[in-house]
């Protein structure tokens, strides 16, 4: 349904999640509002009707970004003019079409990467105007934000935190199902885990994740579970080894994704990497296909 009006869910006071389309499933992502002293709004992937429909309400101060991904970031181009706070750590490529397809997919599938996003988010390039690191203090006020870098996801992917309340965004650390995403050639597996146990030693009495919503029951053994996904997937992959004579013999199973819902080359794409990631820390060697 597409929302005519704003529908915003409390979390603390002065911020509130902006539920997303769909959900907040992929290729959407929940966006952040702090009203405070300036009013923020924290990514923009939260669909076009939503973006639109916040626009037309209020005036939004400042955007920041969370990380470069697509379906964070896809309609900051509707925020021209208004400051773009991106992570210095990928700054050089943040929010630009064009080098996002080489970093996010490879110089082979960028094109088709650019056609998804594209097509699939409305995603234009827009550039940050400032960028911010660790340790950096967004402060709204009543409300104050301290930027955590939390690299694996992506190099620049950073949580937000909110100390008084245990308040953290922490966006595609997401607590899915899933579990831990890391398939570009930037994301790094060992950097992830490091992630998860910072986010753990915050001790959050509140996460929000930009897939999964707002969550405050069992914090500690969901981010353990989460952290046992890549544990899990190491052994998903030499239960498989017995079947398997080369490389893109183990792709073919799909063993992470099971199947590939959209963008079907992309997705095998990324799978390959996370393949790839595991099979590096496993020190197990597969010959490619021959052709
Ligand atoms: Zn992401």
């Amino acid at each position: 349904m597409i929302p005519t009006t704003m529908i915003l869910t409390p979390i603390i006071p002065g911020l509130c999640l902006v539920p997303a389309e769909n959900d907040g499933r992929f290729p959407f992502a929940h966006s952040f509002l702090i009203e405070g002293t300036t009013r923020a709004l924290i990514d923009t992937g939260c669909g076009e009707s939503v973006i639109d429909a916040l626009r037309r309400e209020r005036k939004i101060d400042l955007v920041i970004a969370s990380h470069s991904h697509p379906d964070h970031t896809a309609l900051n181009w509707k925020f021209e003019g208004t400051p773009i706070y991106a992570p210095q750590y990928a700054a050089d490529t943040f929010g630009n079409f064009e080098s996002l397809g080489e970093r996010f997919a490879g110089c082979e599938l960028a094109g088709e990467w650019r056609a998804y996003v594209r097509a699939a988010m409305n995603f234009r390039t827009a550039l940050a105007t400032q960028t911010f690191a660790d340790g950096h203090i967004f402060d709204f006020g009543k409300i104050k934000l301290t930027a955590i870098h939390t690299p694996g996801h992506t190099v620049d992917h950073m949580c937000l935190f909110e100390p008084p309340h245990g308040a953290l965004l922490s966006f595609d650390l997401d607590l899915s199902s899933f579990g831990p995403w890391y398939g570009h050639a930037e994301s790094d597996i060992a950097a992830f885990e490091n992630s998860i146990r910072k986010v753990m030693s915050l001790d959050p009495r509140v996460i929000v994740s930009s897939h999964k919503g707002i969550i405050t029951d069992d914090i500690p053994t969901r981010l353990q579970r989460y952290l046992d996904v890549i544990a899990a997937r190491d052994q998903i992959l030499l239960d498989c080894l017995p079947r398997v004579q080369t490389l893109d013999d183990l792709i073919d199973l799909s063993p992470f994704y099971r199947g590939y819902p959209y963008a079907p080359t992309i997705m095998r794409y990324w799978e390959a990497q996370m393949i790839r990631k595991h099979l590096d820390r496993l020190g197990v060697d597969l010959p490619q296909r021959s052709q």
